[in-house]
């Protein structure tokens, strides 16, 4: 079966309402840069697809994974009591937690603070290079992995939760005090840059290839 796009026979989405425009024809000579064409509805304006999707990924991209180091190497927690001061990094609260037998908890912040972020980095980087080459290579799995970095966004927070529950659990029952380190600020950084990142990212160019070369076919 064979069939084209609305963007092939000429409409675009709006963004904001759903509705379905036909796409204006540029005035002649004009170039890139003329005002977008506005929904015929609500005035939002169109685009085919999001704006500098792939440049603007990038940088939100590199932008993370630079914090992502010192997000790991920094402190993410001072704690200073009678007996010494204390400075943990995520890896060290692993392994705090890990030897002194509260393994689920070490599991859960590796998962949430050290492999998820990681993950994301990892496949949006991977997302941003195959749709910035036009690859067609796996075009079904590629959404779906777009689709799980978007819905564990929401649970990226956790870590951040975890340390502000620390701090102020310890501050209520000891004589310690304790505080957030420059590396709580990174990984939180890390977080919201990822989630931007995923956001700018527009998923419709995974499939832009894919329909030129008759893949989809069926
Ligand atoms: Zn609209």
């Amino acid at each position: 079966m064979t069939y084209i796009t609305a963007a092939q026979a000429g409409f675009m989405a709006c963004h904001a309402c759903g509705h379905v425009d036909e796409r204006a024809t540029p005035p002649a000579g004009a170039h890139e840069r003329v005002p977008p064409q506005r929904c015929s509805r609500c005035g939002a304006p169109l685009h085919q697809r999001n704006l500098d999707s792939i440049p603007r990924t990038w940088a939100l991209l590199i932008a993370a994974a630079l914090l992502y180091i010192p997000a790991n190497l920094l402190p993410v927690l001072h704690t200073s009591s009678l007996v010494g001061s204390q400075d943990d990094t995520i890896m060290s609260g692993v392994v705090y937690f890990w030897t002194s037998g509260d393994w689920p908890l070490a599991i859960i912040i590796f998962i949430a603070s050290i492999l998820v972020p990681m993950l994301k980095l990892v496949v949006l980087t991977l997302l941003t290079i195959t749709a910035q080459r036009r690859s067609p290579w796996r075009p079904l799995e590629r959404a779906k992995l777009y689709r799980l970095v978007e819905r564990i966004g929401r649970w990226s927070m956790l870590d951040v939760f975890v340390i502000t529950l620390t701090v102020s659990l310890v501050r209520f029952n000891s004589l310690a005090v304790i505080t957030a380190g420059w590396g709580a600020l990174a990984f939180a950084s890390v977080v919201v840059l990822t989630m931007i990142a995923a956001m700018q990212f527009d998923p419709r160019l995974i499939w832009d290839n894919v329909d030129h070369s008759g893949q989809h076919d069926e």
